[in-house]
């Protein structure tokens, strides 16, 4: 506000000179005549930076009067004066203020307001000038990018300021672990880069990014709470991999993309990672297209009664039929589209497919309950819950029939968002099922705080429950557990007659896995309820689908169910 205020009152005297004056041989030579304080405010601060206002003044005081502008300075001498040195003493304080604040402009231009380290465009400037140095020198240098792993989770559980608080501690720890010369800079977000001069070999840039790795083996501790982030490191070496800040940037970038994905800390730059990102890219647009065209298929996997064998409830899954490449896993794309941001479509895209077909079967008297699974970036939706509903409303589909599955690790991980998003579902009358129970290694205090109505007890522990005491025990405790917190509950990855008569023994309500049936498209769906298999007598054969490519194969041979009225025929 000083500096403020002192520049209207500089630009409002020099502006009343100029005026007074005449506004011609005094401001001139030095000042353009200004008839606004604003024009005069720019004027004064352009003569103060080129450090010759005082100096024209002078010269002009001295030598330069018109006769004209002498009458005026005769008749009105006594103002002009005082004007004069006010000006004058305004001008010698400001001039500091002023050169103070272009150099707080200049460093906001060039220094990351957060980090106080220099920011892209001044990083961008040094490459630009290690390229030189290093080329006349005939040497190598490093340029290293970095990003940290988990950081938005924490961001997310604890808000924007507990973030920026990590950010600012790890990067004075990371500004320590290279030498003065050396650059490190902060890009955005949890986005990190080096320069590392004189490189000899790359067991030297190895060495650099061990002590960056080691950068993040101590906890940030944030109000109060430890927490440990991971970082990860994709280099590039020049001359060796790029000669310009765009190739080295971009193929740093590249290798960054593979370390992460890879989980490996650091990477050096190849052209592999490139061809295997060139890939990626064009997958990635698939995807985008696939979603946006609704493309993907959805497949159910049915949920039997342990005791009866009658289908209770399908899981929705989403397949994606690749035109080139046919189906591709969900392990493959599920990550893509989460790690480009196409996750929260492709969810809805499952949703709306599933209800619309699902609530095809409800119109026919066939009532079966959806599960559909959903994610996160749902959970952090406040307005997800509403679309849910439309979709309902749409399809005429009944709130009680539909099941939304969240894995334990994101509810735990976003327990606050869940908690908000989970009971405008539950209001609307939605279930919510927590999947792949017992893998979330956390307190399950959870369940009291959520309105939750079925535990899916996760595979890993369902195959392993024959051969091993210690699995069979968590299966058999996570049951009395459900039960007696009036909790339904699923077994998943139910691979044989044995595991399937042992859960019904226990009072497991219901099973999934290849014993039961494994995932199949809608077509086969229709097929069985129109042959009247989604109620089941008794056991039959009964064409089913061949198993999906990439599956794992089944155990055994699957559960068949039956057309009962076929029976009668
Ligand atoms: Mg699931």
């Amino acid at each position: 506000m000083h500096t403020l205020s002192s520049y209207f009152w500089a630009g409002s005297v020099t502006g009343g000179m100029a005026i007074f004056f005449g506004g011609e041989s005094l401001a001139t030579p030095v000042i353009p005549a200004s008839d606004t304080p604003l024009n005069a405010l720019l004027a004064f601060g352009k003569g103060i930076e080129r450090d010759s206002l005082f100096a024209g003044w002078l010269n002009a005081l001295n030598n330069q009067f018109s006769d004209s502008v002498l009458a005026h300075y005769i008749d009105f001498s006594m103002l002009g004066w005082l004007l004069f040195i006010m000006t004058l003493l305004i001008y010698i304080v400001s001039k500091d203020q002023w050169l103070r604040l272009r150099h707080e402009l200049q460093h906001f231009a060039l220094f990351d307001a957060l980090t106080n380290l220099p920011n892209r465009n001044l990083f961008e400037d040094r490459i630009q000038q290690a390229i030189k140095s290093t080329r006349r020198r005939e040497g190598k240098f490093a340029l290293i990018m970095a990003d940290l792993d988990r950081f938005k989770q924490i961001n997310d559980t604890l808000g924007h300021h507990a973030g920026d608080d990590l950010l600012k501690q790890l990067s004075m720890r990371l500004r320590n672990t290279v030498r003065g010369a050396d650059t490190v800079s902060r890009l955005g977000g949890d986005e990190f880069a080096f320069i590392i001069h004189d490189v000899e070999d790359y067991d030297g840039v190895v060495r650099v990014t061990d002590r960056i790795t080691h950068v993040t083996d101590d906890p940030v501790t944030i109000e109060g709470l430890p927490f440990t982030v991971g970082i990860s490191m994709g280099i590039v070496v020049y001359p060796d991999h790029g000669e310009d800040v765009e190739t080295l940037l971009r193929r740093a970038d590249i290798a960054l993309y593979r370390s992460k994905d890879k989980r490996s800390g650091y990477t050096f730059y190849s052209e592999d990672a490139d061809e295997y990102n060139r890939k990626n890219i064009e997958l990635q647009n698939d995807l985008r297209q696939a979603i946006k065209q609704g493309t993907l298929e959805v497949y159910y996997q049915p949920k039997v009664d342990c005791g009866t064998h009658q289908i209770k409830g399908l899981e929705a899954l989403a397949r994606w039929i690749h035109p080139e490449q046919g189906m591709l896993s969900p392990a493959i794309f599920i990550p893509l589209a989460k790690k480009n941001g196409l996750i929260k479509d492709l969810t809805m895209l499952m949703l709306q497919k599933s209800i619309q077909q699902i609530s095809e079967f409800y119109h026919q008297g066939i009532e079966v309950a959806l599960s559909v699974n959903i994610t996160e970036e749902n959970l952090e939706d406040v307005h997800f819950p509403d679309e849910v509903d439309l979709l309902l409303k749409r399809y005429h589909f009944p709130a009680r029939c539909l099941e939304l599955e969240i894995t334990e690790d994101v509810i735990i991980d976003n327990i606050q968002n869940a908690t908000l998003v989970t009971d405008k579902l539950h209001n609307l009358g939605i279930k919510i099922s927590i999947d792949d129970f017992g893998t979330g290694n956390s307190s399950i205090s959870y369940l009291k705080k959520l309105p939750i109505h079925t535990l899916k007890i996760d595979l890993s522990f369902i195959r392993e429950m024959n051969r091993s005491p210690d699995d069979a025990a968590i299966v058999k405790t996570t049951i009395l557990l459900s039960k007696s917190l009036g909790l339904s509950v699923v077994a998943e990855g139910v691979e044989d007659e044995l595991t399937l008569q042992k859960l019904h023994d226990w009072g497991c309500d219901l099973a999934q896995g290849f014993y039961v049936c494994k995932p199949i498209p809608n077509d086969a769906l229709v097929e069985w309820f129109k042959s009247g298999g989604w109620t089941p007598q008794h056991r039959e054969d009964m064409k089913l689908p061949q198993p999906e490519n990439g599956q794992t194969p089944e155990s055994s041979a699957p559960l068949r169910i039956v057309n009962p009225h076929k029976n009668k025929g």
